[in-house]
């Protein structure tokens, strides 16, 4: 498990300089470490090592030898994952496979360091640049030497440093912990969650998390932007420059409160089950909505939610699960048909049966009992049974040959 905090440390100009030299040779390492892997078609350090490292150490001649070892690692790993992407690529489209560029790194890169070039001893922080090592004091908020102690096990394991956009150093330290045994909770019950824009949250239980704030947020920042734009006078560029982040800090937050609220839930929880986003074609959606649903769907942080509510619930046991996106907002919830014109705005009024409910409320169920035919089917037990039939009872119908336009719910 590990777990990472930002730093700004303090420096000079002169220190801060060093940093910037440190990185140009730094991603000049990377990007000969890279170009003499894909030559020889290897993945193996020893070999990098043994063919490249003189010359590396030639080319940049005040590189610390640490720092050049952690540009060949992160050199290997690129490759490796590129190599991973190239391979599927050619099974599809083999020339565009072919055109793809090798992983490079631009001058102003983010390094990585590792626990000898990196050292905390207290508040003192210590990493090697071209110049030499940099000492400096920094402090860490209590709130995460509190949560992730030494005593549980918790070790600096290494660093990423760089300059941000705004000019400032950075330090991420990134700390690392033995997996804790944390028994799965099994018996509680399965919830199923639509995401959306209107409601950011829904459960199967009828709860709803809504997007009220974000959007009043969005909205306001939107608009501020534009009328700086239009004006583009030097203080209006100033203040483009201090707004811009708050937007994203406030989304970031009401994400962490919404995933602290659902780990943390009173009730009896085991699993939480999403419908998954990630092969969701933004671009083809995109043609589809119009302008209003374009920015507010550009600007929806779907991913985001998802790796906090993974890294939080695993803390309390809870088990985070994925299933198909598609129907999950056009299925009667009762009575199973997929009919696209029972969805009316924000309610749902089956044409079949009659079901009349919240739109998003039916799509969480929908997406908890997709998951539950999905275990029963492949032989694990269902914990729960799903409202209006039996878990071991029939099979899903989903219709066979016809093309549905697959939006994910909460958007159609
Ligand atoms: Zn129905």
């Amino acid at each position: 498990m590990r777990r990472s905090i930002t730093v700004f440390p303090k420096l000079t100009d002169k220190e801060v300089s060093a940093i910037v030299e440190t990185r140009k040779q730094y991603a000049r390492a990377f990007n000969m470490s890279v170009d003499c892997l894909v030559t020889n078609n290897s993945t193996s350090k020893r070999f990098l090592h043994k063919v490249q490292y003189e010359r590396i150490k030639e080319e940049c001649p005040t590189l610390p030898t640490g720092l050049i070892q952690c540009a060949r690692d992160v050199a290997v790993e690129a490759v490796k994952t590129w190599n991973v992407k190239r391979t599927k690529l050619k099974q599809k489209h083999p020339k565009r496979a072919e055109r793809m560029k090798r992983p490079s790194m631009k001058e102003k890169c983010t390094m990585r360091y590792d626990v000898r070039t990196v050292t905390l001893r207290g508040s003192q922080l210590t990493f090697s640049t071209c110049d030499r090592r940099i000492r400096t004091i920094i402090l860490i908020p209590g709130f995460f030497t509190e949560r992730y102690p030494e005593t549980d096990g918790w070790k600096l394991k290494g660093a990423n440093i760089g300059i941000d956009r705004k000019g400032r150093v950075f330090v991420n330290l990134i700390y690392e912990c033995h997996d804790p045994v944390i028994e799965e909770n099994k018996d509680g019950k399965i919830v199923g969650l639509d995401r959306g824009v209107y409601n950011i949250v829904t459960t199967s239980e009828c709860v709803h998390y809504g997007a009220k704030d974000v959007r009043r947020v969005k909205r306001k920042y939107n608009h501020v932007r534009s009328v700086l734009q239009e004006k583009g006078t030097r203080s209006a560029k100033r203040r483009l420059k201090s707004i811009s982040g708050c937007e994203k800090r406030f989304v970031h937050d009401q994400n962490h409160c919404i995933s602290k609220k659902l780990a943390n839930t009173d009730e009896d929880v085991s699993i939480y089950v999403l419908e998954d986003l990630s092969s969701m074609n933004m671009k083809r959606l995109k043609g589809k909505s119009n302008k209003t649903m374009r920015k507010w769907l550009s600007a929806w942080s779907y991913s985001d939610l998802e790796f906090k509510l993974a890294y939080k619930c695993q803390r309390n046991g809870i088990r985070v699960e994925f299933v198909d996106a598609r129907y999950t907002s056009q299925k009667c919830c009762v009575c199973k048909t997929i009919d696209k014109a029972s969805r009316k705005g924000n309610r749902y009024v089956c044409r079949h049966c009659g079901n009349s409910m919240h739109a998003d409320v039916n799509a969480a169920i929908n997406i908890r009992d997709s998951y539950i035919t999905q275990t029963s089917k492949s032989g694990q037990a269902a914990v729960n049974q799903p409202y209006g039939w039996s878990a071991t009872g029939k099979p899903e119908t989903e219709p066979v040959g016809k093309t549905l336009t697959s939006k994910p719910s909460g958007l159609s």
